[in-house]
């Protein structure tokens, strides 16, 4: 093959949150401190119109192994107003001065879900942040690591405004979160459970390092099937986020009943080896995140060793036939291929891809998808 040629006609990111990424940009990284003091430091020698805002955290870094509640950044920052947020994007921990500002409040200063997301529109209006601006920067990121083409795989009414009219040399296409957007999207994503960091991935059997907690689905076949059914008498795919092997049941359930040639399933981070065989035989492309393969450390303690031999299983994913897209899922990682291939290549068996397939993935496999498929609409 040559590879070269391929990668010089440049990537596709098959699964990434364009907008969230751009604005991380502009933030302090946290994922190199190891332990709070260092955050702190961080955080404060990097402060944007005088608010100390933090992401890419995640507590498994550090020493102490907590998140940073209110008490403890009030006491670090006094009158700063400081925000952090998870790198999984599920959780934001803020002090007091912050939360005055926002008008947003918890006790103990932590945000899930939902309320992450309105909390960071609210900083971003706080903050001053030209969103068109900040939006070019972040596409010019993605293009000098060589990207010509990005799917957004949450677009809202919201966030549609700022890419309009943008031309920075990288093309965005998208997925929608949202029934009235439907026409301009390439499809609809629908979330089918939550992630193994939080333990809200939906499993077969309890989690490893929880007992009795077999993780959430967010809907009942009959809602799931019937909002499949709508998007695909619109003609449109849906691409849907398994992370868990329960979810992945309840998927290849409901497209049994309810199909499009180009349905997606995103991540499956665990399947079992029959579920394998199932989506490439109903030719299920799946969009894996090579770069997540950096989870194993601690996926392990969710799943246990015996249900890590099919997690994160990309190589045995390619050996059963299933057609494999790649998305980086920035900023949840790193958008760089070069990093997704570095993380896999020195794994075994069946976890294991050749750097130069993941780099071919992001080149050929998904422009293919995108160029032959979805783009004709
Ligand atoms: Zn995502």
């Amino acid at each position: 093959m040559h590879q070269e040629t391929i990668r010089r006609q440049g990537y596709v990111d098959a699964h990434c949150h364009v907008w969230e990424f751009s604005l991380f940009n502009r933030f302090a990284s946290l994922e190199k401190c190891a332990n709070l003091e260092e955050l702190v430091e961080t955080l404060k020698s990097c402060l944007i119109n005088g608010w100390a805002v933090g992401v890419r955290f995640n507590q498994e870094s550090l020493v102490e192994k907590i998140i940073p509640e209110r008490a403890f950044l009030d006491r670090a920052f006094g009158t700063t107003p400081v925000v952090i947020v998870r790198t999984c994007l599920h959780v934001v921990a803020a002090n007091t001065a912050a939360m005055q500002r926002l008008g947003f409040f918890a006790e103990n200063g932590l945000f899930y879900e939902a309320k992450v997301f309105n909390l960071l529109k609210t900083l971003v209006a706080r903050l001053n942040l030209e969103p068109r601006d900040v939006l070019s920067q972040g596409l010019r990121e993605l293009k000098k690591l060589g990207f010509v083409q990005v799917i957004d795989m949450g677009m809202d009414r919201q966030k549609l405004p700022f890419f309009e009219g943008l031309d920075e040399g990288v093309k965005v296409d998208f997925y929608t979160v949202d029934l009235g957007l439907l026409d301009d999207a390439l499809g609809f994503k629908v979330f089918l459970d939550g992630g193994l960091g939080a333990r809200t991935a939906a499993l077969t059997e309890e989690y490893a390092d929880d007992p009795g907690n077999y993780g959430l689905l967010n809907h009942s076949d009959a809602g799931l099937l019937s909002l499949v059914e709508r998007v695909h008498r619109k003609g449109k795919p849906i691409a849907a986020h398994a992370i868990g092997d329960r979810a992945v049941d309840q998927f290849l359930r409901v497209v049994r009943q309810s199909r499009h040639p180009l349905d997606r399933l995103e991540h499956v981070q665990y399947a079992r080896e029959d579920q394998l065989e199932a989506l490439a035989e109903l030719k299920i492309p799946v969009c894996i995140q090579p770069v997540f393969s950096r989870e194993m450390s601690w996926a392990v303690r969710r799943l246990g060793p015996e249900r890590m031999q099919t997690a994160y299983a990309w190589g045995l994913m390619r050996d059963k036939g299933i057609r494999l897209l790649a998305g980086s899922d920035a900023p949840v990682d790193h958008p760089d291929p070069r990093e997704a291939a570095a993380a896999v290549a020195p794994l075994k068996g069946g976890h294991h891809l050749d750097f130069e397939e993941v780099l071919d993935l992001f080149a050929r496999a998904n422009r293919e998808f995108y160029l032959g498929n979805c783009l004709s609409r």
